[in-house]
């Protein structure tokens, strides 16, 4: 629990930081941008001059993008928790998920019929499902498939748990896996190993931030050269799981 507390902390430092820092670094790209611009209407006709300035507008943009994605991260609006229906929420996104991913990997999906729901901000589930999936496919470049599943809590997983009813939301791929030292460090904020441009280090953070605020727990299993389950636990939703047929609160409905 002081682990949690520390990262809790951690990430709220980060956030604030993060926020100011995006902000300032926002401006700034935004005026190189437009003097860039300026000076591309001027430049004379010189294709070498050409490419260096499209270098530097490129640059500039992925930075401009990913000052974006800070901002975002330090603005985490307060969750609104509701009763969800994870298979519901999953069959909703999943052509979302499979566009995000591409072709080469296939998502799967398995849930056990009368799952219990959960209580969780749907929203926010839906972007931290998202992380999670994005992570197995880059996990998996020569291609595979992603196992997306849902399972309650049994008699093994109560040692990993706090108190309480859960239900599992995981994510599972065939890939690369991760080292010790990775798996131990993989949900700080900012930590990546996919390089400059790539990887922010903020999507675990975020999916870990998540799951501890909804009273739940992110746990990941790993073995290099085998693969990772990451597992979303969040508290049942009790009193919906208990009189399924008795009116409960409003439930999030989902096209299909
Ligand atoms: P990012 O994806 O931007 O690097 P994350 O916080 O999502 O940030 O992940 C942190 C690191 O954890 C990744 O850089 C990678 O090393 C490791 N990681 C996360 N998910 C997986 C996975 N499914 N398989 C292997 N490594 C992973």
């Amino acid at each position: 629990a002081r682990e949690a507390l520390a990262q809790a902390q951690k990430m709220e430092a980060i956030g604030q930081l993060t926020g100011g820092v995006a902000h300032d670094f926002n401006n700034l790209l935004m005026a190189v941008l437009g003097s860039l611009e300026l000076m591309g209407k001027r430049l004379p006709d010189d294709p070498r001059l050409r490419r260096l300035l499209d270098n530097a507008v490129q640059g500039a943009q992925r930075g401009a993008a990913l000052t974006q994605r800070m901002l975002a991260f330090a603005r985490r609006q307060e969750l609104k928790p509701e009763v969800v229906d994870l298979p519901d929420l999953v069959r909703g996104m999943t052509d979302l998920l499979q566009r995000s991913i591409g072709p080469r990997v296939r998502i799967e999906t398995r849930f056990p019929l009368g799952l219990p729901r959960v209580m969780v901000d749907a929203h926010q589930c839906e972007l931290a499902l998202l992380n999670l999936t994005v992570n197995a496919r880059d996990a998996m470049p020569e291609g595979g498939t992603i196992t997306i599943a849902g399972r309650e809590a049994g008699a093994g997983d109560a040692a990993s748990l706090p108190d309480g009813r859960y239900v599992c939301l995981s994510v599972t791929d065939t890939g690369t896996g991760m080292d010790a030292q990775t798996l131990a460090r993989a949900q700080e904020p900012f930590f990546t190993t996919k390089g400059v441009g790539k990887g922010t280090g903020l999507g675990l953070s975020m999916v870990q931030g998540l799951a501890a605020q909804s009273h739940g727990r992110l746990l990941l299993r790993s073995r290099l050269g085998e693969g990772t389950t990451a597992e979303m636990w969040l508290p049942m939703a009790e009193a919906s799981a208990r009189h399924a047929e008795a009116p409960g609160p409003a439930i999030r409905q989902r096209g299909s």
